[in-house]
């Protein structure tokens, strides 16, 4: 998608060598515009799945997924980071662990949200090792859902979670691929 790969060259600063940092745009100030171009997007990839329900990850993926959603008119699960015990039998339950954090955490949806009824589009706004995805789809296994795809704003091409996933058989579709970045230039390479 040529307006966002342009934005990412523009207005992506580059943290260590493996973060990119899209806080003007995407993960702290929002460009609703742009999103709204990224929903539409998602829209014409996934047309004709049969998406009925859209789950993302708390916190950055649910103002992507929301206006995604509209294209779809579906609603939007997020999965929640959870910290408190949960009764047995309410939730599905999986771990992830955090790119930028480090931690692993359990992330949890309710079983009222999610079955076999349902055919699901993953969203979120980033994909480096794969954890986060991993755990989405673990949860859609979990439900007994069928897995549509998934749409990332923008791939780390050089982390290996996008490879694995695809050769695992996910339909991913990443807008912006980032093929390299370097913190001493400041440039990430976007394709
Ligand atoms: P993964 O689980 O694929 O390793 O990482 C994906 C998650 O980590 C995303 O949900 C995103 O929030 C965060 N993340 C991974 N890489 C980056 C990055 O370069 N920049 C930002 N802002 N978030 C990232």
């Amino acid at each position: 998608m040529e307006l966002l790969k342009q934005r990412i060259r523009q207005d992506g600063t580059v943290k260590g060598n493996d973060v990119l940092k899209v806080d003007s745009f995407l993960n702290h100030q929002i460009d609703v515009a742009l999103l709204g171009e990224i929903g539409k997007e998602f829209r014409r990839r996934f047309a004709d799945c049969g998406v009925n329900k859209i789950l993302t990850i708390e916190a950055s993926g649910i103002g992507i997924a929301c206006i995604t959603a509209q294209s779809f008119h579906c609603p939007v699960l997020f999965a929640k980071k959870s910290q408190t015990k949960n009764i047995a039998g309410e939730v599905y339950t999986t771990k992830v662990e955090s790119f930028t954090h480090g931690k692993v955490y359990d992330v949890i949806v309710s079983r009222k949200f999610l079955g076999p009824d349902d055919t699901v589009l993953i969203i979120d706004d980033f994909l480096a090792n794969g954890a986060a995805l991993e755990g989405l789809i673990d949860l859609v296994n979990q439900a007994g859902a069928r897995l549509a795809g998934a749409g990332i704003v923008i791939e780390k091409a050089f982390q290996p979670g996008g490879g694995r996933l695809r050769a695992k058989g996910v339909r991913v579709e990443s807008l912006a691929r980032v093929k390299s970045m370097s913190e001493e230039t400041g440039v990430a390479f976007v394709d």
